[in-house]
């Protein structure tokens, strides 16, 4: 089930003013929302920048609204520093690891070492979104 009205009224945007920027008619607009057209890739891309969410989420496939960008990526990483107890290297990839606590091995000396992340470490979606 396609998002596109919810997302639209929530921006507080007409149809019109939606097709205008898309550079559509209204009545397109109005028959994407009624899914009785399917939008092209492009114009999806551009329903998503203009409304602030994801592509999937507009079409109903995801439930997360916006994904984190790159440099809100970069600031979660930046929360997950992760030190070898042993040698004090900062490891490489702290936020690929799948919980939030375990056994790591060490990306330098190889080492196995417990680790336990901050609370602030983030995996599923839903948290991410409480992060952001
Ligand atoms: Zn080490």
């Amino acid at each position: 089930m396609f998002r596109i009205q919810q997302c639209r009224q929530d921006m507080g945007m007409s149809q019109q003013e939606l097709a205008d920027l898309l550079g559509v008619t209204r009545q397109s607009i109005s028959l994407y929302e009624k899914e009785e057209r399917e939008p092209k890739l492009e114009v999806w891309i551009k329903l998503a920048k203009y409304l602030n969410v994801d592509v999937a989420y507009l079409q109903g496939v995801s439930d997360v609204k916006k994904s984190p960008t790159l440099d809100e990526l970069e600031m979660l990483q930046g929360e997950r520093d992760l030190y070898c107890p042993y040698c004090g290297t900062e490891q490489m990839n702290p936020w690929e690891l799948p919980t939030d606590e375990g056994e790591t091995e060490c990306d330098y000396c190889g080492r196995e070492f417990h680790y336990e992340c901050e609370v602030e470490v983030v995996y599923s979606s839903m948290k991410l979104e409480e992060v952001l």
